[in-house]
């Protein structure tokens, strides 16, 4: 997808700290960390959100669920972490490519869920 900073990510046209990568998705760390570990999972796959998603986007997002937990161990987030996709405006979505926010290393503020 032309301008979308994730898919030139994952192409490997714009650098990133990469945690893990396989065909389905590309781990990466938050450039602007909201937690002490802040990574992104990004299906390969270019959809903005889940209303856009089709059925082998659908499965490919599945096979990122199953993933995290064991890159969530690598992270070393034993004691739990927090999952978030933000799904347009008013959730605060700036990049237009669906991503899971893994958030932890820290307790999470009770406030926001
Ligand atoms: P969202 O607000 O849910 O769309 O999240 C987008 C996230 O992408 C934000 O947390 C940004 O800090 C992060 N981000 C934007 N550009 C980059 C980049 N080049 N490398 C890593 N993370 C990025
Ligand atoms: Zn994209």
């Amino acid at each position: 997808m032309e301008n979308c900073i994730f898919c030139k990510i994952i192409a490997g046209e714009i650098p990133s700290k990469k945690v893990y990568e396989d065909e389905d998705m590309l781990v990466f760390h938050d450039i602007s960390p909201q937690a002490k570990v802040h990574c992104l999972c990004v299906p390969k796959s270019h959809f903005a959100t889940l209303a856009e998603m089709d059925e082998v986007q659908a499965n490919q997002l599945k096979r990122c669920f199953e993933k995290i937990p064991a890159i969530a161990k690598d992270l070393g987030l034993e004691n739990g972490y927090r999952l978030i996709i933000n799904q347009g405006q008013d959730a605060g979505q700036t990049v237009f490519h669906l991503h899971i926010h893994i958030l932890g290393g820290q307790k999470m503020g009770e406030k926001m869920l």
